[in-house]
């Protein structure tokens, strides 16, 4: 007779240990009385240091970072966001006006801070690693979820088996637990790749983050420490490749020329990684007990710094509505309604948003192209609009859960 492994118990299991999962381990365990473990690999050092790209976290996820401990340790690698200036590049026949934002209009220091991914992922891991209400099961993967009528069971590719009240999947745009969960996505290509990379350039940067409009899509440069940023270039995947061949001298040269030189020559650029721009949406977010949080739920291209901070939202939203809960077993129904609920009109029109104008720049279709430089002349004239705008793209117009809410004002 076979000898089967004893099967472990836990309360909420979460599948991925990226930014989001190691986010919502931590939340979790800080804001919940459950039992919580965490199941996937701790990336070497070796991967962290090759994550080279950095996000940009508005305010609202700033505060949360706070709350859960993390900013401290991360802020001195942080460089605030206080300008945002939006440039026509199009060379079209209808050209929209460039655009200022400054967050000293909605009387704050800086919109965002820009955090290098290496660095905001070694301090998740330590807090996640040293909290006593964490168990991290490092597997290679878990290989499968099934939904049971009161549980859910998890095994390894090791042959752990797991049995969990609710699972949270934070495994990215293939999650495993998307697919357990049943629940149907809706995926398209942009045929778009985004190089990105760090440089170092001679003028200042005042703070300030730019988007040059292209007819390939957004370049953007997002301000790091000193006469450093990190750039964010959406290309046709022809010419992505193109640009990942060049020497590094010749790339600067074509960077720079694409910058108009706006910030002087380019000094020096670091590994340039490239990125398959795609869009995911899904009808819900929650069933049969798994909760999808981070890209397992929504996928937009990188424009206007929104995916990650989506991401924390929905952990923000997650937690708030499992604190209010005693019994796991008894609240999952209205637990998943709370969730898709809550997440609907956020990650929806935010998804729609971002399409909208990705696609604006990419079709050379003429009303779209109009309908856009009206809008930010528009934009350009109210005070109202513009505020408005900024509140949106924070993510400050919304609800927000507790742990987006400052317990005093972070210092920035
Ligand atoms: C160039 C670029 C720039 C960006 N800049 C910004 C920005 O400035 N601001 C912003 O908000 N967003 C930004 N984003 C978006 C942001 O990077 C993503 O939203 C974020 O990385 C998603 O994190 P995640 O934890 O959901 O997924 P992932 O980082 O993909 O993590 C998923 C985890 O699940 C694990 N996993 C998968 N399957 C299994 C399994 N079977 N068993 C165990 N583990 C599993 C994986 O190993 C991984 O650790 C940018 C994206 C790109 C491409």
């Amino acid at each position: 007779m076979t000898k089967h492994a004893p099967i472990s118990k836990t309360d909420i299991a979460i599948i991925g240990p990226g930014p989001v999962g190691l986010i919502t381990a931590l939340a979790c365990a800080q804001e919940t009385p459950f039992s919580i473990s965490l199941f996937g690999t701790c990336p070497s050092s070796e991967q962290l240091e090759n994550d080279t790209r950095t996000t940009a976290f508005m305010v609202p996820s700033l505060t949360l970072l706070d709350h859960l401990k993390v900013w401290p340790e991360t802020q001195k690698h942080a460089s605030p966001l206080k300008h945002l200036r939006m440039i026509d590049d199009c060379a079209s026949f209808v050209r929209a006006p460039d655009c200022l934002f400054s967050a000293s209009e909605l009387d704050m220091e800086a919109f965002a801070q820009n955090i290098p991914n290496k660095h905001l992922n070694q301090q998740l891991i330590n807090l996640v690693e040293g909290h006593a209400n964490i168990t991290w099961v490092k597997t290679q993967a878990v290989t499968s979820i099934c939904p049971e009528h009161d549980h859910v069971m998890i095994e390894t590719q090791e042959g752990q088996s797991y049995k969990a009240c609710l699972l949270i999947g934070a495994d990215g745009r293939n999650s495993p637990a998307r697919r357990a969960s049943g629940i149907q996505e809706k995926v398209w290509s942009y045929e778009q790749t985004a190089i990105s990379c760090n440089f170092t350039h001679e003028l200042p940067h005042n703070a300030t983050s730019v988007e040059f409009h292209r007819p390939s899509g957004p370049l953007t440069l997002i301000p790091l420490k000193e006469n450093h940023a990190s750039l964010v270039w959406s290309l046709r995947p022809k010419q992505a490749d193109d640009m990942l061949q060049l020497s590094t001298d010749k790339f600067c040269q074509q960077l720079e020329q694409t910058m108009h030189s706006i910030w002087g020559p380019i000094t020096s650029a670091g590994k340039r990684v490239a990125f398959p721009i795609k869009g995911m949406k899904l009808d819900h977010f929650a069933a049969k007990r798994i909760f999808l949080v981070g890209e397992a739920a929504h996928v937009v291209p990188p424009i206007g710094a929104q995916g990650l901070n989506l991401g924390v939202r929905d952990v923000a939203y997650l937690v708030e509505s499992l604190k209010s809960q005693t019994d796991l077993n008894t609240g999952i129904h209205s637990l998943e309604s709370a969730y898709n609920k809550a997440r609907q009109h956020d990650v929806w029109s935010r998804t729609m948003t971002i399409d909208w104008l990705n696609k604006s720049l990419l079709l050379s279709y003429l009303p779209l192209k109009i309908l856009r430089t009206a809008g930010l002349n528009a934009m350009n004239a109210s005070h109202t609009l513009r505020k408005l705008l900024m509140n949106e793209g924070l993510g400050a117009s919304l609800d927000l859960p507790t742990l987006m809410r400052p317990k005093q004002k972070v210092v920035l």
